[in-house]
């Protein structure tokens, strides 16, 4: 390819509206460029990368037994009301009316669909089946950021597992979760498989694949020692176990003290001069019928994911300031567990631990002191309710834990048999009973694949691609591409490489060597050849490494042995994740 002739622009300057490294490389370096709200065009540069990803995901995919198929991206509203996940969705599914006033919507992903699909099977005996589609989705996403890793139309991995038993479910997810190390290793991703909030595709067991980057939107926890990892959402908060070390404080009577004007915990840790972990929060949902009121302490924040699993409504919502003032017969502020009735009470497991605690007092500008769980109020469930934090050990071994941004490129879910039961997916079992099909699904987000490739790879210059996505093997660059030696000896360059099954892109623009110098390093092909100096000196090419500067002259002749030699070097610690 020619670059002359090729449509690839390069920027020199970062988008406006781009925060995100890869979101300003993948626009500077000729990949893509924004179309509208969380669309983007894929130039021919970039569509050879994202075509190396999907080739990838796909051999693994087939490797794994998943067979290919393809579902319509017009999918009927019927569908996702059969599912109840129509209102899950709400404003996130692209909906209209069709000519014959049929609601229809754009698929943001195919369970119900495939499950649909699937229910043409009647045997266990055609079973366990795992199929999977690459394809767009689409999405009507609040907050569209970040380039295509956050964009409204994208192309995802949709793989969907059917099983008669527990056992083969897990059989199947298994097959799913190693496929997935071996994808994100060969596209060079460091990624942490991280335990997830299986979250509104409902289920039991879910972990997400997380590529660390200071662009990530989501945080997880890591722990070094063990390899513990898990979505923040979802990272467990070990009980804690009281010491007999430690010499336990007597229990004083409760009194209420005043506290005028002092609402949050920085303001009544300071004022009655006890730490933040001494004080018992009490927040406010509605969830139903009855409010539930959430007890964590000072220095700990309330996990929505966590509490909403425990109450068993994915529809809690944090409690109006009218309701709040009913509930407590107090202003916001003041609300305590103590003598609080007509709400449901959790309590998170460190809050039984508070001795003689400081909580609102239910009545304005007061507060209680010498507050004791148990004695004073009884939660009628204690469990694991808050956010990690980094005083926490890790619920592993204990050691200490890494808080981390990340990218979540991948997820995989057992589901059960949510789906097949709403849609009626049943198969004879071998004793002949009819028995709702046990699901699986599987996501990747391809194009979160190559950003997040850049994200882990790349300098102040530009994209440092992993051979396996990058768009081309090789650059050769002519310098003096206005003069006809030089300009042919590039042209044997490439000539010869091809030849040799490498994918190369010559730079004969009449650019100035500076700026050509700049566009090799902004677009991050691994291995560069340069026709310059060396060629008008003595016909010798410099090969070099992207990724490491290293460069070497070599006669023409020896050019094919260079090119391999220095690719291999790379691709080695492309496979093992060591190149971030
Ligand atoms: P997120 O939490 O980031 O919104 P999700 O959990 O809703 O993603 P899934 O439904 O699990 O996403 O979709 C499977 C995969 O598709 C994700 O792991 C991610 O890689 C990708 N993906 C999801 N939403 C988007 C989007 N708006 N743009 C690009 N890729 C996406
Ligand atoms: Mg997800």
């Amino acid at each position: 390819m020619r670059w002359s002739q090729y449509f690839l622009p390069t920027l020199r300057e970062d988008p406006k509206d781009a925060e995100a490294v890869s979101h300003k490389l993948m626009v500077r370096a000729g990949l893509i460029r924004r179309l509208g709200s969380g669309a983007y065009s894929y130039l021919p540069f970039g569509l050879r990368a994202l075509r190396k990803a999907i080739a990838i995901v796909r051999e693994e995919m087939d490797r794994a037994g998943a067979q290919e198929l393809l579902l319509p991206a017009l999918q009927p509203v019927e569908l996702w009301k059969a599912t109840g996940r129509d209102e899950v969705l709400g404003e996130v599914l692209i909906r209209f009316t069709d000519r014959t006033g049929k609601e229809m919507a754009l698929g943001p992903t195919h369970e119900e669909v495939v499950t649909d699909l699937l229910a043409e099977v009647k045997s266990h005996k055609q079973l366990p089946v795992t199929v999977y589609q690459i394809q767009t989705k689409f999405r009507d996403e609040p907050r569209p950021r970040s380039g295509v890793i956050r964009s409204k139309e994208f192309l995802m991995k949709d793989a969907y597992s059917f099983d008669v038993s527990p056992e083969g479910l897990t059989a199947s997810y298994q097959a799913m979760y190693d496929a997935y190390q071996r994808i994100f290793s060969r596209c060079g991703l460091t990624v942490l498989a991280c335990e997830a909030d299986p979250g509104m595709m409902g289920g039991e067991l879910s972990h997400e694949f997380m590529a660390p980057a200071d662009s990530g939107e989501d945080q997880v926890v890591r722990c070094a020692g063990c390899g513990y990892a898990a979505n923040l959402d979802a990272a467990r908060c070990p009980e804690p176990r009281a010491t007999s070390l430690e010499p336990r404080e007597v229990s004083k009577p409760l009194e209420v003290v005043k506290t005028p004007g002092q609402h949050t915990v920085e303001q009544v840790s300071r004022f009655l001069k006890v730490p933040a972990s001494k004080l018992i929060k009490t927040l406010l949902y509605e969830a139903g019928e009855t409010p539930v009121a959430v007890l964590v302490r000072g220095d700990h924040d309330v996990n929505e994911s966590k509490l909403a699993r425990a109450v068993g409504s994915a529809r809690l919502k944090m409690a109006s300031a009218q309701m709040i003032e009913r509930v407590s017969r107090a202003p916001v502020g003041f609300t305590g567990p103590v003598k609080l009735d007509g709400v449901r009470l959790l309590a998170d497991h460190a809050v039984m631990g508070v001795v003689n605690g400081v909580a609102g007092a239910n009545q304005p500008e007061a507060h209680l002191i010498h507050v004791n769980p148990g004695r004073d109020f009884t939660p009628s469930l204690v469990a694991d309710l808050r956010v990690i934090t980094g005083a926490d050990p890790c619920p592993g071994c204990g050691k200490r834990l890494q808080f981390i941004q990340a990218i979540e490129v991948g997820h995989v879910f057992k589901l059960g048999t949510k789906y097949s039961q709403a849609l009626h997916a049943v198969v004879q079992d071998e004793a002949g009973s009819a028995k709702p099909m046990i699901m699986g699904c599987y996501g990747i987000g391809i194009n979160r694949i190559l950003a997040s490739a850049i994200e882990q790879r790349h300098d102040k210059d530009g994209i440092i691609w992993p051979v396996s996505l990058s768009p081309f093997h090789v650059l050769v660059t002519v310098m003096e591409a206005n003069q006809a030696e030089p300009l042919q000896a590039g042209e044997q360059a490439l000539e010869a490489l091809t030849a040799a099954g490498f994918e190369g892109l010559l730079d004969d623009r009449p650019q100035s060597p500076g700026s050509k110098l700049k566009d090799a390093d902004l677009i991050g092909i691994p291995v560069r050849v340069v026709v310059g100096k060396a060629w008008q000196a003595g016909r010798q090419l410099e090969v070099s490494l992207r990724a490491t500067k290293e460069s070497t002259t070599v006669s023409p002749q020896s050019l094919v042995e260079a090119v391999h030699t220095l690719l291999q070097k790379v691709s080695d610690t492309s496979q093992s994740g060591k190149g971030v």
